[in-house]
């Protein structure tokens, strides 16, 4: 008999009961303990359908990315489906080796006791995804939860209604419905949901959510990870080839119009340098949106009027100079490129998690790293600078949960990278192997000989205080 469908729509008021949380973790916990996911075969199954789906439906997802986010087709492909396809694909390939028990290296008795470390799965997970890049980040800790062999309900952000709906509609069509169920709603369908005990939490999205669900996994020492934000910030070297590192910049920021946890949020420019920098920003603003970045097709728009108002009132808050774009269209906000700005400013205050890129003057190395030492850990610290010296500097005197050279985003791009953050910008990783360790338990395991009898003995009482001594 099948499973039934669970659907529930955002904006419905089909979830009414806490029962039906309930009633979906028990159909996954019963499925996980007949033992449905455990072989490998099963799960490089669920893996193939899922790229089976992304294939099949990704006009469907590009659709409905278009109207939540206005998300530019070559996004979608590349940093949304694209990735999901190339990592489930791999994790596809590769499940079979990382789920093999490891035998580590022992010496002496214990060698004969057959020292095993199997990989077991957690369980029945809870993925709770946010709203900016909906597929991936709702579908990269779902592979990793099928290949460990878990079960899995995802629940995407109300943000993005038409995401989450075709999500809800297709996934059941695909994987086997009593391991994974999408669970669609609010803030308040989440607290159902993290009123109930999982085996893991998996949670992306801001700080102050975090908390609340941290405070929930608590009450049952339920095992988290948590992807979050932050400011990443930019140091420039300014020996480096300041137009490519602009142009690599506002490419970076421009990405889903700023709306990304390893966003650029600020750049820590050396002070001689910065007039060449807005130049050179603006340049290739132009070479990017001939017709400005309001009309063109290829920058996205801002999720929600809220957003719109809050990153609005940063432009109009700001001490510091707005050198490049500053206007909006209704949710569409044109790249703004904001200089001299000082600390105590709006800008460096929170994560901005949209097109506005505040440059802050530094006058040294030392300056910039400790601008960064004063703040919390970054998701990711981005420097350019072709200097071995500037590098080790900022990775020895710094924290952040990445660092990249050179490049935006492009940390992302390796797939055998671990992918997470530290400090405030979360814990735990992500990313292919690195998302299928997240889901597995490393349970240990050593078969005590008949024969180790003998070197035994002495543990039994009547101790002998002889051989204690010895
Ligand atoms: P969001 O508002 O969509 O929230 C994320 C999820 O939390 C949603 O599914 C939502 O329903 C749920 N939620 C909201 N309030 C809740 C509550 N009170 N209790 C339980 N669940 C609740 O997304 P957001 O927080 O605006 O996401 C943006 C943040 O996410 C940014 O800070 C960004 O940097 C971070 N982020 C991090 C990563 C990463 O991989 N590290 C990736 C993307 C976004």
């Amino acid at each position: 008999m099948k499973s039934p469908r669970y659907c529930l729509i955002p904006t419905s008021s089909s979830w009414t009961s806490p029962s039906d949380a309930l009633q979906i973790r028990e159909t996954l916990r019963a499925t996980f303990k007949k033992g449905t996911t455990r072989p490998i075969e099963w799960r490089q199954r669920q893996l193939k359908q899922l790229v089976k789906m992304c294939q099949e439906k990704y006009e469907d997802f590009y659709e409905a990315l278009q109207i939540d986010l206005g998300k530019p087709r070559v996004e979608v492909l590349l940093g949304e489906v694209g990735a999901v396809i190339a990592r489930a694909t791999k994790s596809e390939q590769q499940v079979a080796e990382w789920a093999k028990p490891e035998h580590p290296e022992v010496h002496g008795e214990h060698a004969k006791w057959n020292p095993t470390v199997h990989k077991a799965p957690r369980g029945t997970v809870l993925i709770i995804s946010p709203w900016n890049y909906p597929i991936i980040l709702t579908l990269q800790p779902l592979i990793g939860a099928i290949a460990a062999g878990c079960c899995a309900v995802v629940k995407p952000s109300e943000h993005v209604p038409t995401f989450a709906q075709k999500l809800a509609l297709f996934l059941p069509d695909y994987l086997d419905r009593s391991a994974y169920q999408v669970v669609n709603g609010e803030a308040g369908v989440a607290q159902k949901l993290l009123g109930l005990q999982w085996d893991h939490i998996f949670y992306t999205g801001g700080g102050r959510v975090a908390r609340i669900i941290a405070r929930a996994a608590a009450e049952h020492l339920t095992p988290m990870t948590l992807e979050l934000g932050g400011k990443s910030p930019v140091v420039i070297d300014d020996k480096y080839d300041v137009e490519l590192a602009a142009k690599r910049i506002l490419w970076g920021k421009c990405n889903n119009a700023g709306q990304i946890c390893v966003a650029p949020d600020y750049i820590l420019c050396p002070r001689n340098i910065q007039a060449k920098l807005v130049s050179a920003f603006s340049e290739h603003y132009r070479k990017f949106f001939p017709e400005g970045a309001l009309k063109s097709d290829d920058f996205g728009k801002i999720v929600n009027d809220a957003h719109v108002e809050r990153l609005t009132s940063l432009i109009k808050d700001t001490k510091g100079t707005i050198v490049l774009g500053g206007n909006h269209d209704g949710r569409k906000l044109e790249p703004t490129i904001v200089q001299d700005v000082e600390e105590g400013d709006p800008l460096l205050e929170d994560e901005i998690f949209g097109p506005i890129l505040p440059i802050v003057p530094v006058d040294s190395l030392d300056d910039a790293i400790r601008f960064i030492q004063a703040r919390p850990h970054p998701l990711v610290l981005y420097a350019f600078t072709d200097n071995d010296d500037f590098k080790g500097r900022l990775i020895n005197e710094t924290q952040s949960g990445g660092i990249a050279f050179n490049d935006t985003f492009q940390q992302l791009a390796v797939n055998e990278l671990p992918f997470g953050g530290v400090g405030e910008s979360g814990y735990g990783y992500q990313i292919m192997k690195y998302t299928f360790d997240t889901f597995t338990q490393l349970r240990s395991a050593v078969d005590v000989p008949k024969g180790s009898e003998t070197d035994m003995e002495r543990r039994y009482p009547p101790h002998n205080k002889e051989a204690i001594k010895a």
